[in-house]
């Protein structure tokens, strides 16, 4: 379906829990979070609900994420029965890797397509730094098995933050050439008022740019399969890719071909807008499926033109990544 901009949308992440089981300096309070419950999130059966009518409306894709998607207990059968809707052609997951290894064979089989692995450090001290809690070898661990796996392309989000990781940026361009990886760098954002934002700790992309052509030459490649905002580059002879995601200085938006539902069942149109459709209390309240199918066509008709991260609405929206699924 066409929104008001013309942008086709038919893709929809889902958030399938607000828990992690790391506490990522720039994306959740270290001191944890007050979960929101078994009532107050989808229950399974739910989400299986509201994507089967989204596939009416013209969602194709379907991404779960979270807080850490793995974490969600009976995730595989989630993904089963997703993919047993017969529009949703395909099912990624976004996830930090640390359970991943473990479950990669069971979400493979239920149909999960391809897995994007966030990581921010290749260096152990620095990875348990930025995680508060996190084992790199689990991650490193998770990305051999789906390399092994063949669940192609495998992509890795770093999230890149001056003083903290900046200085591995080379590092993971190596990684992208010895390997197949798709690693994507990301503009740090500032969603909800977590106090690790400052806007000094933002490296834009053309920053990172200029780290990597110093030492490669960079050239447009073609696009990495459900690469969305990223702009794929390709360097001589590296079997992987780099992508860039310009979030914050060079924004998408004309792009933006995705829909975003909460663990608690709000749907938005806008990673960084304010507002939000409930279709948890419609499902309690009955709503029948023509009725939610009108509630997605208004999220689609109402997505906004564009973000204003950068004119302080993303600090301002008190939603955290966590709380909506990044
Ligand atoms: N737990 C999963 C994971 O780690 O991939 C999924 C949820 S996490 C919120 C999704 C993505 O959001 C991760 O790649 C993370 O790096 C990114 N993210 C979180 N906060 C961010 C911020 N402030 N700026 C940029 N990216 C952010």
């Amino acid at each position: 379906m066409l929104d008001g901009y013309a942008r086709e949308v038919d893709y929809l992440r889902v958030s399938v829990t607000d828990r992690c089981n790391l506490r990522c300096k720039y994306c959740m309070p270290a001191e944890g979070i007050e979960s929101l419950g078994h009532t107050k999130i989808l229950a399974l059966e739910e989400i299986v609900q509201l994507v089967r009518v989204a596939a009416r409306v013209g969602i194709r894709k379907i991404r779960l994420t979270g807080g850490e998607p793995l974490v969600r207990r009976n995730i595989t059968a989630l993904v089963a029965q997703i993919a047993a809707i017969p529009q949703i052609n395909e099912i990624a997951i976004t996830t930090n890797g640390v359970l991943f290894a473990d479950m990669a064979e069971e979400l493979k089989a239920a149909g999960v397509t391809r897995v994007n692995f966030s990581l921010d450090s290749l260096d152990p001290d620095s990875f348990n730094y930025i995680t508060s809690r996190g084992k790199l070898s689990d991650v490193t661990g998770a990305i051999a098995k789906a390399l092994a796996l063949g669940m192609a392309p495998v992509k890795i989000n770093t999230v890149v933050m001056k003083g903290i990781n900046d200085h591995e940026i080379l590092d993971f361009v190596k990684l992208a050439k010895a390997m197949p990886l798709h690693v994507r760098f990301i503009e740090f954002m500032p969603v909800g008022d977590l106090p690790f934002y400052q806007t000094d700790r933002m490296v834009s992309v053309s920053e990172i740019k200029a780290i990597i052509e110093q030492q490669y030459d960079l050239y447009r490649g073609l696009a990495v399969q459900g690469n969305g905002p990223a702009r794929c580059y390709q360097i001589n002879g590296g079997l992987g890719s780099i992508g860039f995601i310009s979030a914050m200085s060079d924004h998408f938006c004309s792009e933006c071909n995705r829909l975003r539902l909460t663990a608690d069942g709000k749907l938005r149109g806008c990673l960084f807008g304010k507002q939000e459709i409930n279709l948890k209390m419609a499902l309690q309240n009955g709503a029948s499926d023509e009725k939610i199918a009108h509630l997605f066509s208004k999220a689609i008709r109402e997505k906004p033109r564009c973000h204003h991260m950068s004119e302080g609405w993303g600090a301002d929206n008190k939603r955290k990544m966590y709380q909506i699924g990044g």
